[in-house]
C-alpha cells in the first residue's frame, strides 16, 4: 500500500473538529485508535485546518476489525461520525 491509495473518508459528520470543513475531513492522514475505534485526530478549536483535500485514514490500531491488515485500514473509504465518541470509524467491522 502506498500513501496515493490509502482509504478516503468518504464523510466526516463531527462538524466541532477544526479539520472538518462542510462534512469532509481536510486532515492529511489520521489514525484510529483506542478501544472505541475514536478518531484520534480530532481537534476541537475554533480555528479551521488541515488541507485541501480530502482526508484519509493513515493508520489504524483496531487489529480485530475485518477491514485492518497490519495497522492499516485495507477498506475503499471509512465514515467518521459519532459513536462512544464524538469522532468514531463507523466502518469498523468485528466481523
Ligand atoms: S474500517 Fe476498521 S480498519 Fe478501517 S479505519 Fe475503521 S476501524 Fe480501522
Amino acid at each position: 500500500m502506498t500513501t496515493m491509495n490509502l482509504p478516503l473518508i468518504s464523510t466526516c459528520s463531527v462538524s466541532g473538529c477544526s479539520y472538518n470543513h462542510d462534512h469532509d475531513c481536510h486532515a492529511a492522514a489520521i489514525t484510529i485508535t483506542g478501544a472505541t475505534s475514536s478518531c484520534g485526530t480530532y481537534v476541537e478549536e475554533a480555528a479551521k485546518a488541515g488541507i485541501d483535500t480530502t482526508g484519509q485514514v493513515g493508520a489504524c490500531h483496531r487489529s480485530e476489525c475485518v477491514h485492518n491488515s497490519a495497522l492499516e485500514c485495507s477498506a475503499q473509504s471509512v465514515e467518521i461520525g459519532p459513536g462512544a465518541d464524538v469522532a468514531d470509524c463507523l466502518t469498523y467491522s468485528a466481523g
